[in-house]
């Protein structure tokens, strides 16, 4: 038995951060891994990825971006390489290869089960990530056998795939990147549209992120938003991460040769039916777009930048009128469907009354109704940038003062 005041669970940018800001406050705990420090980034990413936040934007507690590229996109080797980094200059405690199995109360302190030790500590942070497993219509169940399936973490390139057309499902950064990589390699690709988040990747001559900085967007908190549930759902915004800085929508696939379809709405063996709402779905995409560059106009007008921006220019409209309609995939030579629909939660070892009846964990700015208990890296947590790698290290300092700031007779420690 191991005693400590606070275990964090998962050395991704969330734990690490808890980690910092723990050690800042000079509170003692352990950083639980089930793989290697920034797993996530080693093993359930695609070759190509690359990181969607430009370099300035990606820094965690303590540190501050010093490269050579501030605007430029971070493979996902490299950035798991810096993660690995940034933990041995902050001294992280981290026990890799440490799968947490079991999480309860034992007495007025938590336990926490390893394959490796049994943990008794005051606090446990929770940090296993918002992109924890894929998140698959029940549909794909009615797929035939023959038909290839993959989930984004599981794609490597176009090559890992069988010969033959692509159906990619979903068309957020993910969906959009594969769609793009799998046609560029020559294969026939559909890609299945529902609700998304266009955004160009440049404006006026700035980076989006730049502006959805100075616009404050990324500071925005849950409490301003109308509907919180919408909010912690809202797509992830269809850019890709190249050293062109090259624009990738809808508009950008269909020009290459891919085919839009409606989203997916249920799948009869080799019928896959489509919903016939691409229409609409595109002109709300392209309408909060406007939006979005209508109030960078008025910031660069109001701030007096217009000399210094280059001159507005509007990505082109989408043509949803040649949509393909419901899709016999033998017919159309598909053999495979990648399914870039998301991502979910799940947390078998939890063995506390914190999950709502969604399977999410109740929480407010990383605080759940059990004393002592904590979660970070969530999506719009408390601010939009929440689960990004910038946005995190804010909601780790957060946590870390509310147990520094706990009674001491809530310490592990063997003296307390
Ligand atoms: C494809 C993709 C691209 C993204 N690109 C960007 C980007 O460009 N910029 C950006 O800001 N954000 C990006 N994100 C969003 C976010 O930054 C990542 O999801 C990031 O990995 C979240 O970090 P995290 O520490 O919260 O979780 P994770 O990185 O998922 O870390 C959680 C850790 O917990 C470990 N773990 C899980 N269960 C257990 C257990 N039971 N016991 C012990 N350990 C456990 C895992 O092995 C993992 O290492 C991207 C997300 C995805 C999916």
């Amino acid at each position: 038995m191991r005693t400590t005041d606070t275990v964090v669970i998962g050395a991704g940018q969330a734990g690490l951060a808890a980690s910092r800001c723990l050690t800042d406050r000079g509170r003692d705990h352990v950083v639980l891994e089930r793989g290697r420090i920034g797993q996530r980034w080693r093993s359930d990413t695609w070759d190509s990825l690359h990181l969607l936040t430009p370099n300035w934007m990606n820094t965690l507690p303590g540190e501050a971006y010093r490269g050579p590229d501030p605007n430029g996109f971070s493979s996902a080797a490299a950035f798991y390489g810096h993660l690995t980094r940034y933990a041995e200059s902050a001294g992280v405690p981290v026990e890799e290869h440490s799968a947490v199995r079991l999480l309860r109360k034992r007495d007025h302190r938590f336990e926490v089960d390893t394959d490796r030790a049994v943990w008794l500590a005051a606090n446990v942070i929770i940090a296993t990530g918002w992109c924890d497993r894929p998140a698959v219509p029940a549909a794909a169940c009615a797929l035939p056998a023959d038909i290839h399936q993959v989930v984004p973490g599981e794609y490597r390139n176009p090559g890992s795939l069988p010969d033959g057309g692509v159906l990619v499902v979903g068309v957020s950064a993910t969906g959009a990147q594969l769609a793009d990589e799998l046609r560029a390699a020559g294969r026939d690709v559909t890609i299945a549209v529902g609700g998304h988040t266009r955004m160009p990747r440049n404006y006026r001559g700035m980076d989006i992120y730049y502006w959805l900085d100075r616009l404050g967007l990324l500071d925005t908190t849950i409490d301003e938003m109308p509907d919180r549930m919408l909010a912690r759902h809202e797509p992830s915004a269809q850019v890709v991460g190249r050293p062109d800085h090259r624009r990738l929508d809808l508009a950008t696939l269909q020009a290459d040769g891919v085919r839009l379809a409606g989203r997916v709405l249920a799948i009869d063996g080799y019928r896959v039916r489509l919903a016939t709402d691409l229409p609409a779905t595109v002109a709300s995409a392209d309408q909060r777009m406007r939006q979005l560059l209508r109030r960078i106009d008025q910031h660069i007008e109001a701030n007096g930048l217009g000399d210094e921006m280059l001159a507005a220019d509007r990505p082109p409209a989408v043509s949803p009128a040649r949509a393909v309609g419901d899709l016999d995939l033998r017919a159309a030579g598909i053999g495979t469907v990648v399914w870039a629909t998301g991502y979910r939660r799940s947390y078998p070892w939890l063995r506390l009354p914190v999950l709502d009846p969604s399977g999410e964990i109740r929480q407010r700015r990383g605080r759940t109704p059990v004393p002592g208990l904590y979660v970070l890296g969530q999506r719009f947590q408390h601010y939009r940038s929440s689960n990004f790698i910038g946005g995190v290290g804010r909601d780790a300092a957060f946590v870390a003062d509310h147990i520094a700031d706990r009674h001491p007779a809530a310490c592990a420690c063997a003296g307390c």
